[in-house]
């Protein structure tokens, strides 16, 4: 069967010439950076050289880039240096996050933090509202720049200047965390700009492999979350994946060099996907229809099918090749939690139990996405068909 790939929101094919970075580098630097000896010293140097390409295709510095074995940890990383403050204070965070952020809620109330969410209405937090709930015993923001479920982009620039503001009249810093996975490829992306104190990237969803991944730190003080042999500058112990940061490089080298043709191609391709899906009643967008403002990027988006269960309507189109996602593929693990983000974002129980998520990328062609529309459209029309008469 013919596969057509929806699913670059969960995780992207990898790049031929991140695979080819992959096979080279493992096959020369064979040493472990920390060795004395020769092979570990060119091990390290090449190590050295591969931060100082991310730092310069991030356009940060080479020591502000930490490697880590994905997102997940970056976010851990970030939010467990919490549990070292003197004082528990208030962490604000938007309901939009993932699991990855959203899941330290228990832990922190657990240990007398305060937390306070920020629902996003329509996929987009409300900086002045955010701003309300900032106060002095704030002691960190957490906001993702692109939503993996909905493609909404935040306004983090205002935020990180509404922060500073608050530094600059209280004298207290609040540190304001990231999750960019999505945004790698999916919009421009200006790290200084944006005035963010860390953020979290993830190989894996810019044709990367899995397992690796970068914590950007502007130069607040966290605290690691593995403990040992001091790599990535005490932050991140234990042995540097050397071959797969390369990939990772390679990946996202490719990425950032095609990022402006492969956002205008998106928009076009989306603008056919939602004329498309118009043309099928009982389909609704939940995410923003596509504008050229850049606050929606263009390879995410979620529809309800009115009546059909995601799962059922997921299923369906698997069985016809076509992988989409009910909700975001992270957490489909975790019961319960399904979801939950679309009814925070204001969408009905009914339309959220009914999404799902289409996601796509630079090499998704028109006519798949011409394909996948009315797939959608005739399916979902005989699943209501089918339920209505029940
Ligand atoms: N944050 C977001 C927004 C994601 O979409 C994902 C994807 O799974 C993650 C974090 C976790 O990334 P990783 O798979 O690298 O742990």
């Amino acid at each position: 069967m013919n596969v057509h790939y929806f699913d670059w929101a969960a995780t992207t094919p990898i790049h031929e010439l991140a695979l080819q970075a992959y096979a080279q580098s493992a096959r020369t630097y064979r040493g472990n950076p920390s060795s004395l000896h020769t092979e570990g010293k060119d091990a390290a140097r090449f190590l050295a050289t591969q931060r100082q390409m991310t730092a310069s295709l991030l356009n940060v510095r080479p020591r502000q880039i930490v490697y880590t074995s994905g997102a997940t940890e970056s976010n851990a990383i970030v939010l467990e240096s919490l549990l070292w403050k003197r004082t528990p204070g208030k962490v604000v965070m938007s309901s939009l996050e993932h699991d990855s952020v959203l899941q330290y809620r228990r832990l922190l109330e657990k240990m007398g933090f305060e937390v306070v969410m920020v629902n996003a209405p329509g996929g987009y937090v409300d900086v002045q509202k955010l701003a309300s709930a900032i106060d002095e015993k704030t002691q960190m923001v957490c906001l993702m720049l692109v939503s993996n479920v909905l493609g909404t982009v935040q306004d983090l620039a205002s935020v990180s200047r509404m922060l500073r503001e608050h530094h600059a009249k209280t004298n207290r810093k609040v540190h304001l965390h990231c999750d960019a996975v999505q945004a790698v490829g999916k919009i421009p992306l200006d790290l200084p700009a944006l005035g963010v104190d860390s953020a979290s990237f993830s190989a894996h969803k810019f044709g990367g492999p899995r397992g690796t991944g970068i914590l950007y730190l502007a130069g607040d003080t966290v605290e690691p979350l593995s403990k040992g042999g001091g790599q990535e500058f005490g932050l991140r112990a234990g042995t540097e994946h050397v071959a797969a940061i390369a990939a990772m490089n390679a990946a996202l080298s490719e990425t950032l060099a095609h990022a402006e043709d492969s956002l205008l191609r998106g928009i076009r391709l989306r603008q056919v996907l939602e004329e498309r899906l118009s043309h099928h009643d009982g389909i609704t967008l939940l995410s923003p229809a596509i504008t050229s403002d850049a606050r929606t990027s263009p390879f995410i988006l979620t529809i309800s099918a009115k009546g059909v269960p995601s799962e059922v309507l997921t299923r369906v189109l698997y069985d016809e090749g076509f992988c989409v996602s009910s909700g975001s593929a992270c957490s489909n693990n975790t019961p319960g939690k399904k979801n939950h983000l679309l009814v925070a974002a204001g969408f009905t129980p009914d339309a959220a139990a009914c999404a799902i998520r289409i996601s796509f990328g630079p090499s998704s062609t028109e006519d798949d996405i011409m394909e996948l529309a009315e797939a959608i459209g005739r399916e979902a029309a005989h699943l209501q068909k089918v339920t209505r008469k029940h």
